[in-house]
């Protein structure tokens, strides 16, 4: 199986990514892909729609908090603590871009593992954050939408005028 990193402006970044209902061979394959994605593009998560797989599916990882990858289908956070922390982040579909993103210190989040069964777990600090923002992913969010409208909108307007340059006199059309 070959993927493609969806970047900005995929449409299946801002879709609701549909439930897992059965651990299948594939969904093994699917996961086992977005790890090799994940660590290939040096990041500490993917979800699968960043893969262009509208699926509740995410892999975190983490070289020191958690070296060995966890794959999460259907994560639903049940808990999160009132205590927020604001800290820069990336995503491998936005690349160069860096958000000052408010979430909360501590998740509490129930998932699937690969073998089906129901797990709970809490997590704290930068793990809480890397599982919120994988999470984001399958609702089709993403870490521009917490800045400021204005900044929000300039960002796009950026994206946009990089996406489509003003032609320059002599180009052919094609
Ligand atoms: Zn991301």
């Amino acid at each position: 199986m070959t993927y493609v990193l969806q970047t900005y402006g995929a449409a299946v970044l801002r879709h609701k990514a549909e439930p897992v209902d059965r651990v299948t061979a594939a969904v093994r394959r699917l996961a086992d892909e977005m790890i090799r994605a994940m660590k290939k593009h040096e990041g500490v998560g993917l979800a699968a729609p960043q893969i262009g797989k509208s699926q509740r599916l995410v892999v975190l990882y983490h070289p020191e908090l958690h070296p060995k990858p966890l794959v999460m289908l259907n994560p639903e956070i049940l808990k999160r603590a009132a205590e927020f922390f604001e800290l820069g982040e990336g995503c491998l579909s936005l690349p160069g871009v860096n958000v000052n993103v408010s979430r909360p210190s501590a998740v509490r989040v129930k998932y699937q593992d690969l073998k089906g069964a129901m797990r709970e777990t809490e997590y704290e600090g930068l793990m809480a954050r890397i599982v919120y923002h994988e999470v984001d992913h399958l609702n089709g969010k993403l870490i521009i939408d917490y800045l400021p409208l204005d900044q929000r909108l300039r960002f796009e307007a950026q994206i946009k005028r990089a996406r489509h340059p003003t032609r320059a006199t002599g180009e052919k059309p094609s």
